[in-house]
Parts: structure tokens; sequence; C-alpha cells
């Protein structure tokens, strides 16, 4: 008899109802983003949890099937979707090294002559979008990265909410400024515009928690898809965008989601987080209400809760 017998696995879908049911109950939810007009307008009172493990177990707590806008969390997609277009190359317009600056930062832009940081502060996904805009029409580009999503998710229902992508192109000076710094430095290729209005659509796209968790898979399965055994990506393509999503995934509060949770996760303003477990499960979390660097203030707790839980954190 071995030991490992002996120890005590704790019940996958029980840990995430509980985890659910004290979330619901939390009065600290901290605050929506109000600089997209129509994410001040999403109910602060929902969360939603979904994970998924590598036999294809879905366990789902709360609010787990309704649809809210991943946001940053599609630029965990479009860096995917671009390094398999340009490889390496894409390394040639943006770093790969944490900010630790606000997404939206500019002075680091000016201090860096127009390369940002990473691929998930805002001038980093721009930067990438408009690789992946070059040669097409924004539609068609736009049409690539959904079906790309419904792919990862299995799901030919995910869409795009129209209304948050018009609210955040009337609002979004800040990126636009972001964008014309990049290009008056040959950083981005197309107009900035059209850049910005497939980044918005792309920001825009809705999903639920259980098909968000379905669309990481490949990152928790050495770039596989566990269900069917095709290959995204390469297993170590998977690793570095881990990787990635580690160290700059959450902003200028990346080391502390590291420190308290323990896994590569990325995050987006619509108070979504997808984090993934090597080798074990793609998790995804959703509590609109965001913390002061702009990440799910609830989504955070509860991922904390789930690794300890299960003894998830990568550094064990
Ligand atoms: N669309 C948002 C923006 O560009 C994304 C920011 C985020 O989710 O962190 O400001």
């Amino acid at each position: 008899m071995v030991a490992s017998e002996f120890v005590h696995v704790p019940d996958l879908n029980l840990v995430v109802q509980e985890i659910a049911g004290e979330m619901r109950a939390r009065a600290d939810r901290g605050n929506v983003a109000t600089y997209i007009p129509e994410l001040a307008r999403v109910d602060p009172h929902q969360f939603g949890l979904a994970v998924i493990d590598g036999d294809g177990q879905v366990a789902c707590g709360g609010d787990a099937d309704v649809p809210f806008s991943i946001q940053s969390v599609s630029k965990v997609f479009t860096l995917t979707l671009a390094l398999g277009k340009f490889g390496d190359r894409l390394w040639r317009r943006v770093g790969r090294e944490p900010s630790g600056s606000a997404f939206n930062s500019i002075v680091q832009l000016e201090h860096e002559h127009g390369i940002p940081r990473n691929p998930f502060i805002n001038p980093g996904a721009i930067a990438v979008t408009d690789l992946i805009l070059s040669g097409h029409q924004p539609r068609e580009a736009l049409g690539e990265i959904l079906r790309f999503m419904r792919f990862l998710a299995d799901d030919p229902s995910v869409t795009i909410d129209e209304k948050v992508a018009a609210s955040e192109q009337r609002t979004g000076f800040r990126n636009a400024a972001l964008a014309n710094y990049m290009k008056s430095y040959d950083v981005l290729d197309n107009p900035v515009d059209l850049t910005l209005g497939v980044y918005f659509h792309q920001c825009a796209i809705a999903m639920s928690c259980r098909q968000l968790a379905m669309a990481g898979r490949f990152l928790a399965h050495l770039g596989r898809n566990p269900a069917t055994g095709h290959s995204v990506v390469t297993a170590e393509r998977a690793r570095r965008i881990n990787a990635i999503m580690l160290t700059c995934g959450h902003y200028d509060g990346s080391g502390e989601f590291a420190y308290r949770v323990g896994l590569p996760g990325k995050s987006g303003v619509g108070g979504g987080i997808l984090a993934i477990a090597p080798g074990k499960a793609s998790i995804a979390v959703w509590s609109p209400g965001l913390d002061a660097t702009g990440n799910s203030h609830l989504g955070r707790i509860a991922l904390e809760m789930l690794t300890k839980r299960l003894g998830w954190s990568i550094f064990a």
C-alpha cells in the first residue's frame, strides 16, 4: 500500500459549490469598472466559478452560465493566435516583462520608445491585435478571433456584445492615446482607428465561466484539447503563455496574485479571471467588482480558496 492512498482528495464539485456559496454571501465586492459606461451597469452581486479537469469533469457554481464581458482575458487568446501566425517575430514589437504599472499607463510607453512591456497591458495587446489585422479587413480579423474562441470553447454561441464594444469605442480616449503613441514609433502597421475597432470588439466578447474554462483547457494540458487530443499549440508554447500569464496577467497586481493564488492567470475589467492549474484544470471565475488594481476582487479571493483547498498552487 502506498502512502498516497491515504491522501484525502477533496470532492471538486463540493469545493466549488462551497466557494460559490461563500462568495455570494460576502458584502465586500469591490467596484465595477465605470470608465466603460456599459460595464458600470452590471450587477455586482453576481458570482460564477467553473473548473474543468483533464478528464472533462466540469464543476460549476453560482452564475457560471451567465455571459459576461471577457475584456482583457481575450488578450490570452489573441496572443495565442498571433504567435501561431507570426511565431517569435511577434517579440520584436512587444516585450515579455512584467510592467509594474497600470494596464493603461502612458508613462512607461514613452520611456520605452513605444514598445510595450508585455502583450497583456493595453498597448501590448493593441500591438498584438494590429498584427492579426495586418493584411485583412477589420471584420475578417474579428471573425478569425471569434471563430478561434468558438473553436476552443467548443461552442458556436459565443458572441460579441455590440453594446459594450460601442460603449468603449465612444470613451476609449486613453487607448487611442496609447495607440497613436505607438503609431508614431511605427509599432502599428494599420490605421489606428481600425486596430482599435478590432481591439474594442475582441474585448467585448461575452462568455460564461463555463465557456471560458472550456476555452482555456489547452493551456492546462500541454497545448492539447484533452477531450479530443488535438493539438492547439505546442507544449512549449503553452508553457510560455502560462509563464507570461503568471508574471503579467494581473498588471501591477501580478505579484500579489502569484503570492496568493499561485497559478498563471489573466484578468479582465469585466471581472473575469482565467486561471490555469497546469496538468490539472482550467478555471474561470467571475465577479464584476474590481480591486484597486482593476482585477476582480472576489475572483481573486475565490481562486485563493480553491488552490488552498485543492493544493493546486504551482509552488506546491
Ligand atoms: N477593454 C479594456 C481596455 O482596453 C480592457 C482592460 C482590461 O480588461 O483590463 O481598457
